[in-house]
């Protein structure tokens, strides 16, 4: 198979040759028109994703083929490699869950290509107003090794990442537990104090969830636990570019601050995404329970307007967002959600060489508003967006 497109790096036309779902060769392509080409890039990898068209990952009636039909579904927004994310909630429903996304894997062909890990965000998290965002508060706890042992072993050792606060005593030795075992240990959803955040750095820690976001309505000028995770170079930190979780100021400063090679975006999409109800209003959802939908788009707790519960853009809507808030290149801006989370997680893609796996996105950018319109997602070589059967002109087989 032969597809045709101007790298997202360098802007060149070339013909880039799948075999057996592997980049076999590119070269410069010089057949015509290079400006009404596509773009071409690595498949977007996506750390969090809570859900997706009405199903929410955490979900006590969660099944193998749901997670099959969300791995499939989010070849639309150009996400070929993703974290399935448990959040927090009562033990039961985090075993069920991450029991049902490996049984999930091992069966379907189409969930193992793309789910490279579960990312478990809470239960281990700050149960403070503010930190603990949309999570129940009941089942808010301190890190427990024991607990996440058993959640490993019904994940089938799948979990990759756990995003926890280091403010309880049993962080750090957990942390360093973790890290030993190959899990990525990001900090998140917290109300740590400077030294515990410095503890848990020192102990492993490595990534900062949704930096900016999840955190007091009001916090102290400083210290506090975000000009801190923005400052230590040894987080890289994952943000939320949807252009609602985060004002365009904040973006551009993380981004900034933290450099772009230590910036990763994630999308955070839940059960909403693909589904939004057409009208802002209350909304109740069996996994996200009641919410309220705004007039700008934003999904909130339902009762208030300060705590978000999730979003629902996809991760590449971020990708322009970055383009336009931190002024930073195409390329450069989808690295942050191919290359970079494709090498924290240690996957091969993220990359247009050969050799790489062919998990490669083809899209549309509007000079104007840099609004990204997805023509075609493959999976290992495999065109899933329209399960085959629709075919752009510029893929060759
Ligand atoms: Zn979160």
């Amino acid at each position: 198979m032969r597809v045709i497109g101007r790298r997202y790096d360098q802007g060149q036309p070339v013909s880039l040759e799948v075999h057996d779902g592997v980049i076999a060769d590119i070269s410069p392509w010089r057949g015509g028109d290079k400006a009404s080409l596509p773009w071409l890039a690595p498949g977007l990898v996506d750390l969090q994703v809570n859900g997706y068209g009405g199903q929410e990952f955490t979900d006590p009636h969660l099944t193998a083929e749901a997670v099959e039909r969300i791995s499939t579904a989010l070849d639309t927004v150009g996400v070929t490699s993703y974290l399935p994310t448990v959040i927090t909630q009562q033990l039961d429903v985090q075993l069920h869950a991450v029991r049902t996304i490996a049984a999930a894997r091992e069966t379907l062909s189409a969930v193992r290509q793309r789910v490279a890990g579960i990312h478990l965000e809470g239960p281990y998290i700050s149960p403070e107003e503010g930190p603990r965002g949309a999570h129940p508060l009941e089942y808010c706890r301190p890190p427990d090794w024991d607990e996440f042992c058993r959640l490993q072993d019904a994940a089938d050792g799948l979990i990759r990442l756990v995003t926890l606060s280091p403010e309880f005593p049993s962080a750090p030795e957990f942390i360093r537990r973790a890290a030993e075992s190959g899990v990525i240990v990001s900090i998140g959803h917290t109300n740590a104090n400077s030294q515990q955040l410095q503890a848990a750095v020192d102990a492993g820690a490595r990534m900062s969830t949704h930096l900016g976001n999840a955190t007091h309505a009001y916090i102290h000028r400083h210290p506090n636990y975000v000009w801190d995770q923005l400052a230590d170079d040894r987080l890289i930190a994952t943000i939320i570019a949807d252009g609602l979780h985060l004002p365009p100021a904040v973006v551009k400063s993380l981004v900034r601050g933290k450099s772009p090679e230590r910036i990763v975006l994630i999308s955070d999409i839940t059960a909403l995404a693909g589904s939004l109800p057409s009208q802002p209003g209350p909304h109740h959802d069996p996994c996200l329970g009641h919410v309220e939908i705004l007039e700008d788009g934003r999904v909130v707790v339902a009762g208030q307007r300060e705590y978000l519960a999730g979003a629902t853009q996809p991760l590449h809507v971020g990708v322009t967002n970055v383009m336009k808030f931190a002024e930073v290149d195409l390329a450069a801006a989808v690295d942050m959600a191919s290359a970079r989370p494709a090498s924290l997680l240690g996957l091969p893609g993220g990359h247009l060489t050969p050799g790489s796996p062919a998990d490669l996105i083809l899209f549309h950018m509007s000079e104007d508003d840099l609004r990204i319109e997805i023509v075609e997602t493959m999976v290992n070589g495999e065109g899933g967006r329209e399960k085959g059967d629709r075919r752009t002109l510029n893929i060759e087989h």
